[in-house]
């Protein structure tokens, strides 16, 4: 069913420029968004006349060979989409890899973000009779603006007609032969921008992909806003009245450091996380380290702020990823696979351990007995983040509330569970007041529990707790 096949958060890319090797772009643009999925990758390209494609499972560069975009450029195609993705592993299956493209060639669509009630487009897609119980919510989106691209509309027309069925998270990149269009929901949950590329524009789910394949950034696709390039140029239209709510775990764990998200260089946000947080819950230590590598910018600006020498102390196996890890019966030794210790450095040591969240509290039970084991004297956790107490349906693939560990334990609980001397959270305060934007433009449901679009039926699953 549907609903089951929600725990996506994927990656997107486009590029129109003609002149340029579009597929090669996007290739690129999707290496650089590879930390946003790693279970399959995608790309499909035009020229005009055609649609090529081509994907796989895995990451990119299983995905895809030097002949496989060899093979895309060599059509000649100006337009491209990409697409890579994460899911749970009862999602992994090839048939879900993006982009979604029908065999009528019509439009190819890349979504990142997801649909918690897809009700709405399963009324419509049964009211115009198109099969959809083996889609998901991308599958649905596509089937829906097909409808009426096959009844003769422009994409512009079809993407208008279309959108109200979409009640959720979506950052999407579209294509038809001859057009490239990208639309960010209302709320923005997922980020999603402009850039420029030698007189032609390129789109990602973060700049760091744009740095990569060396277009300049542009602006970000503003929330509720449709752009559209052609060989015109672009032109953009407002379809939503925008309600900025971006999904604030973008800045806590998702995007990478390199990447600018609403003015912001997350790098420089997850610092000054790691300041309050040392300002905010000190610790008694002789060293910092950080869980790489997510938690390395916040254990800088802890050591910053505290005075207390920043070291490396756990090594992180660059290499590892999720495809290679059976996702369940596994769990407990995917965190051995990836880190190790440096006895060294922690020997005889008092250690702050900052890392940026706590989901199911499996990382730092484990990290906190190997870095006994390897003679830490006492181990002090601080973590750059509230208590993380409510499930994401938007996009993002964290559990169902039972299994996140804040949802059940106290923190002295979570504390004694994972076996440190202290542990501590950031409070939501200093979360927001990192960012320098205001609280009203994020979605902080992960921390609250208050859900800006309406999770709908899905509501059910959630328990409201008392405030921490
Ligand atoms: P835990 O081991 O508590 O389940 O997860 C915490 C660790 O997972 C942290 O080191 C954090 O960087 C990372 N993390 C946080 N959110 C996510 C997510 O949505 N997906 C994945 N794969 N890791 C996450
Ligand atoms: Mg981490």
């Amino acid at each position: 069913m549907a609903t089951e096949n929600i725990k996506e958060k994927c990656g997107v890319f486009g590029v129109y420029c003609p002149g340029e090797e579009v597929a090669r772009n996007t290739f690129f643009g999707l290496f650089a968004l590879q930390h946003r999925g790693q279970e399959s990758a995608g790309i499909v390209t035009s020229n005009g006349e055609e649609f090529f494609q081509h994907k796989g499972m895995g990451l990119v560069t299983q995905a895809f060979n030097e002949k496989d975009i060899d093979y895309l450029d060599q059509r000649g195609g100006f337009i491209s989409i990409g697409h890579v993705r994460y899911s749970t592993s009862r999602e992994s299956r090839p048939e879900y890899c993006q982009p979604v493209l029908h065999e009528d060639n019509l439009v190819a669509l890349a979504h990142n973000g997801n649909l918690p009630s897809t009700t709405r487009l399963e009324e419509f897609l049964s009211k115009i009779n198109a099969p959809f119980s083996h889609l998901n919510d991308s599958g649905m989106m596509t089937e829906a603006v097909r409808y009426y691209l096959k009844k003769g509309a422009a994409i512009e027309e079809a993407v208008i007609e279309a959108q109200p069925l979409f009640t959720g998270a979506y950052s999407l990149l579209m294509m038809t032969k001859d057009k490239l269009v990208a639309l960010r929901d209302q709320c923005g949950i997922r980020p999603l921008s402009i850039g420029k590329l030698n007189g032609g524009f390129v789109f990602a789910s973060e700049t760091c992909a744009f740095d990569t394949i060396g277009a300049s950034f542009l602006r970000d696709v503003t929330p509720g806003e449709m752009v559209v390039v052609t060989e015109n140029g672009l032109v953009s239209q407002q379809l939503q009245l925008p309600n900025p709510k971006l999904d604030i775990f973008e800045f806590v764990y998702f995007a990478r450091p390199d990447s600018k998200i609403m003015n912001r260089r997350v790098f420089e946000v997850r610092q000054k996380l790691g300041m309050l947080l040392a300002m905010e819950v000190p610790a008694d230590a002789d060293i910092v380290i950080g869980v790489p590598d997510s938690g390395i910018p916040m254990a800088l600006g802890y050591a910053k702020a505290s005075g207390i020498e920043f070291t490396e102390g756990l090594i992180k196996n660059r290499y590892i990823h999720r495809t290679f890890i059976q996702p369940e019966g596994m769990r407990n030794q995917d965190a051995d696979l990836k880190y190790n210790t440096i006895p060294e450095v922690l020997n005889g040591k008092r250690v702050v351990v900052v890392d940026d969240s706590i989901v199911r509290g499996t990382t730092q039970e484990r990290l906190t007995a190997s870095l006994r084991k390897a003679g830490a004297s006492e181990v002090h956790i601080r973590i750059g983040s509230p208590p993380d107490r409510y499930p994401n349906f938007y996009g993002i693939d964290t559990p169902r509330q039972k299994e996140l560990i804040a949802s059940r334990l106290s923190v002295d609980e979570i504390r004694q569970f994972v076996g440190a001397d202290t542990l501590r959270f950031l409070s939501y305060k200093s979360l927001i007041s990192a960012t320098e934007i205001p609280e009203e433009n994020f979605d902080t449901s992960c921390f609250t529990g208050v859900y800006p679009i309406d999770i709908k039926e899905r509501a059910s699953e959630i328990k409201l707790l008392l405030p921490v």
